[in-house]
């Protein structure tokens, strides 16, 4: 049985449609993180690394550290412009469903969003932060740009087994495959009644 979850935000704490003005969001991280580059040498970048103005973060993490060693521009831009990240018809966990699990097990949160971002949709929807013991933000470390390098810090952290991590997340690639590869459990969800029945389950 686990001891520690931990918890992908984006997709996995909530369910919502990404905001409509995605496209020209991306367009304006990714010309902030390349101000040094011209038009042309931005277009070049971008089919070398095959992006889009549609691409998700960690996508575009991953093309800006590739090219350039860092992904620095792109956090900056996303940190300061945490105001705009309001999603459609968001749908929010549970607050009491967080308390009761945080009695039982510790909690973290390992996300592409700034902590800022996170902090303030719980503001709204009335979740104690400080029910999970951090949360951290994907700095997209050149070394390893996969949620990885925060899941090993947490198992020294807490000095546990892999075995007994439990990661849960939306998207398989960026939550669930470096979990796997440090051994950790792994639950894959689209949507908050498969979070719930998940627990029921254990429970029952
Ligand atoms: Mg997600």
């Amino acid at each position: 049985m686990f001891k520690v979850i931990i918890f992908d935000f984006d997709g996995t704490l909530h369910n919502g449609e990404k905001w409509e003005n995605w496209t020209e969001y991306m367009q304006q991280t990714i010309d902030y993180a390349t101000a040094q580059l011209t038009e042309q040498e931005r277009k070049d970048f971008m089919e070398r690394q095959n992006i889009t103005y549609n691409s998700n973060t960690a996508d575009v993490a991953n093309a800006l550290v590739n090219e350039f060693g860092t992904a620095q521009g792109m956090i900056d831009f996303q940190s300061k412009n945490i105001y705009r990240l309001d999603y459609q018809n968001m749908k929010f966990v549970d607050p009491e469903f967080i308390k009761k699990l945080s009695k039982k097990y510790t909690l973290y949160i390992v996300s592409n969003s700034p902590v800022a971002s996170i902090e303030r949709h719980f503001r709204h929807w009335n979740i104690d932060a400080t029910l999970f013991k951090k949360i951290y933000f994907n700095q997209f470390l050149a070394q390893d740009t996969t949620k990885g390098v925060f899941y090993k810090e947490i198992l020294a952290n807490e000095k546990v087994m892999p075995q007994e991590v439990l990661v849960i997340g939306d998207n398989f690639r960026d939550d669930l495959v470096p979990a796997q590869k440090l051994n950790m459990q792994t639950l894959e969800t689209h949507n908050l009644s498969n979070l719930y029945s998940f627990f029921d389950n254990l429970e029952h």
